[in-house]
């Protein structure tokens, strides 16, 4: 789940990490109320859940109230990557002096928090990655999920930080780790870290992408979730609990299983065919669940076929296959189905599929081929 910067801002003050004065505004003369609280030169800067917005037109400085106004209604205007602003922020300005990139990833293979800094802030890490590689510093965080301080120490003298810096960049990694660790973050950025003339630490902008899987222990959090992060479809599924991903193909999948479901993307790519989404409907999946998923996967106009994929465990065959048929009937749309089955009572499963007119298979491979080319024709 991504979080739009106002919100992780927030979680930068709490946490301690030093923030300009700022606050969001929906329409350009909110904007302007915003700077003249602040009473000082501000940046307005478009609030959407992609990142560049720098180079998109997306971030303004204004020295006065009303310049504030006009950046605002500019930057309403536009759409950056693809999402159209509907939200500014408006912050304090800041002179900067260095900007420094600062990020908190979890490091899956290391199983471990991994902490990466590089003198190039302002630009993307994955860019400073690819032109600069050694500019990129790591430490990674113990298991205990605290930033030692001799790392911190480090870290900060490797960006050629003097004594004092050093202490305050030391104090914001330790504290950004923290915010991670407490939010089950994915990702915790500053980018850039600025050092102002004077010499102070400051977070201008603030990235923070929270484990969709941590959120049912972390409610206050999932009630940040921006409505814009999913279609329609997509937060359907995910309040059924059915993992729904769209892809770019024209044959609908439905499994029952995650790995399944991957199995079966990978052998419809193999066989020259294209799907066009990941679905997992789910262990004991009943007629509700396929119907709720079946209206998921037909939402997608481009879908030209569905392709059922099912292993019957302890749910049987014969159930899932009268499911099917049940979920099948009386839908908007009326696109051809083709199933695999397997597993306990599949001989009666398939007999209920195809007296139904369903062609059904118990070979993966089998129902692939004719979802392959009838998806073509
Ligand atoms: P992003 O492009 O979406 O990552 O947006 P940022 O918040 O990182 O802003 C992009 C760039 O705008 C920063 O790298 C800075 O160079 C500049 N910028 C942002 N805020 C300020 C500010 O308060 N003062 C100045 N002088 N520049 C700023
Ligand atoms: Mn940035």
């Amino acid at each position: 789940m991504k979080l739009h910067e106002y919100q992780a801002r927030a979680l930068f003050a709490e946490a301690g990490i030093p923030v300009p004065a700022s606050n969001v505004a929906f329409s350009a003369s909110e904007a302007r109320g915003v700077a003249e609280e602040i009473g000082k030169p501000v940046v307005v800067k478009a609030q959407v859940l992609v990142g560049g917005r720098g180079k998109a037109g997306g971030v303004k400085l204004a020295q006065t109230p009303a310049a504030a106004q006009e950046a605002a209604e500019k930057i309403l205007g536009l759409t950056i990557g693809g999402y159209p602003v509907e939200k500014v922020l408006v912050a304090e300005a800041s002179d900067i002096e260095r900007e420094i990139y600062l990020g908190a990833i979890v490091d899956r293979d290391a199983r471990r928090i991994l902490l990466m800094v590089s003198g190039e802030g302002g630009v993307e890490i994955e860019e400073v990655a690819r032109t600069n590689p050694s500019a990129i510093h790591r430490e990674y965080v113990q298991p205990s999920g605290v930033l030692d301080a001799h790392q911190g120490r480090r870290l900060g003298f490797m960006l050629g930080l003097d004594w004092e810096q050093v202490r305050k960049f030391e104090a914001i990694a330790r504290s950004l780790v923290e915010l991670a660790v407490r939010t089950d973050a994915s990702l915790a950025e500053i980018n850039p870290l600025i050092v102002t003339p004077e010499g102070e630490l400051r977070a201008i902008d603030a990235k923070v992408n929270i484990d969709d899987n941590a959120l049912f222990r972390r409610p206050a959090l999932a009630g940040l979730r921006n409505s814009e992060e999913e279609t329609g479809p997509e937060r359907r599924a995910r309040e059924s609990g059915i993992s729904y991903v769209k892809l770019d193909g024209n044959i609908g999948c439905m499994v029952n299983g995650a790995g399944l479901a991957m199995a079966l993307l990978d052998v419809i790519k193999l066989q020259g065919g294209e799907p066009a989404n990941f679905l997992d409907v789910g262990g004991g999946a009943d007629a509700a669940q396929v119907r709720t998923a079946m209206e998921i996967i037909l939402a997608d106009p481009t879908v030209k076929l569905v392709l059922v994929n099912i292993f019957g465990g302890i749910t049987r065959c014969d159930e899932v296959a009268r499911g099917v048929v049940a979920a099948t009937t009386g839908l908007d749309r009326n696109v051809p189905l083709v199933v695999r089955l397997v597993g306990t009572n599949e001989e009666e499963g398939l007999e209920v599929l195809r007296d139904a007119g369903i062609s059904a298979y118990t070979g993966m491979v089998d129902a692939v081929n004719e979802a392959v080319s009838r998806a073509a024709a």
